[in-house]
């Protein structure tokens, strides 16, 4: 009897943080509301190290791509999602920040074979002046290290017609700890570099290491932007409240398919993440 009560309360202990870590609970976000799902590598991970969370691996994306596929997922690029454009329900929008190479080299056959599309967040300078430290006190050498994209690379991205760029500033530079002059000339100048050297209109633009304050909201809006995203964890609904704050859902490279359906149901694949 004490046995059985112990393994009833163990299996209850279990179901609880099932529950927490897996929100099957949460109710699902109506399908109207598109899903933006934020990436930054598709490549294997790298033992040891820090950042494997960002790096999803190529099979895993290709599983991910297959499962939206099979339910009739509708690819937007996220252009659309601030146009006046009608969106069908169960519209996803897949984001790579920062510019990474794998975007072309892994990626990219896989949009091809599922007919996807995606909007790159593309750091104007990839070499040398690349930022990805948040904090001064953090080494960047980890992320400094992965090949970028080059310039032809991404015009051959922009050609296939499933890319999009949006503007993620010169440096990858943390907006709150520099002066609003350097601040405009990293949103605006980013814009305007990529504009002229790719042909296009960038529409979107997302906030390196998702950290902003209102102003810098509105310097986006200034440049020429039409929406910002954020790494704000959920799903909004269109038309949006404010086109310069999109939350996006994360995609992480440690976890797996449940999680990632999870996340598209509710925004969260948790409780809390
Ligand atoms: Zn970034």
């Amino acid at each position: 009897m004490i046995a059985e009560g112990l393994g009833f309360g163990i299996c209850l202990g279990g179901v609880g943080y099932f529950s927490a870590q897996y929100a099957w609970w949460r109710p699902v976000v109506d399908w109207s509301a598109p899903r933006v799902l934020m990436y930054h590598m598709v490549r294997s991970h790298r033992p040891g190290t820090r950042f494997n969370k960002l790096r999803v691996p190529p099979e895993q994306l290709e599983k991910q791509l297959a499962w939206l596929k099979a339910r009739n997922f509708h690819f937007v690029f996220a252009s659309q999602l601030v146009s006046d454009e009608p969106l069908p329900e169960r519209s996803v929008c897949l984001t790579f920040d920062d510019g990474f190479e794998d975007n072309w080299t892994n990626a990219d056959p896989l949009l091809e074979k599922y007919g996807a599309c995606a909007t790159l967040y593309l750091v104007t300078q990839r070499d040398g002046g690349w930022s990805s430290k948040k904090k001064a006190h953090h080494k960047d050498d980890e992320l400094q290290a992965e090949p970028k994209l080059t310039d032809e690379q991404i015009h051959n991205m922009v050609k296939t017609g499933r890319w999009e760029l949006g503007g993620h500033t010169i440096t990858h530079a943390n907006l709150a700890k520099i002066e609003d002059q350097a601040a405009t000339h990293e949103i605006a100048g980013a814009k305007k570099e990529l504009d002229t050297e790719f042909q296009v209109n960038s529409q979107t633009f997302a906030y390196p290491f998702g950290i902003y304050e209102p102003r810098h909201s509105q310097m986006v809006a200034a440049a020429g932007y039409r929406g910002a995203v954020t790494t704000e964890s959920g799903i909004e609904k269109r038309p949006y409240g404010d086109p310069f704050q999109i939350p996006r859902i994360k995609v992480s490279g440690t976890e797996g398919l449940l999680g990632f359906s999870m996340r598209i149901r509710g925004g969260k694949r948790g409780l809390f993440k």
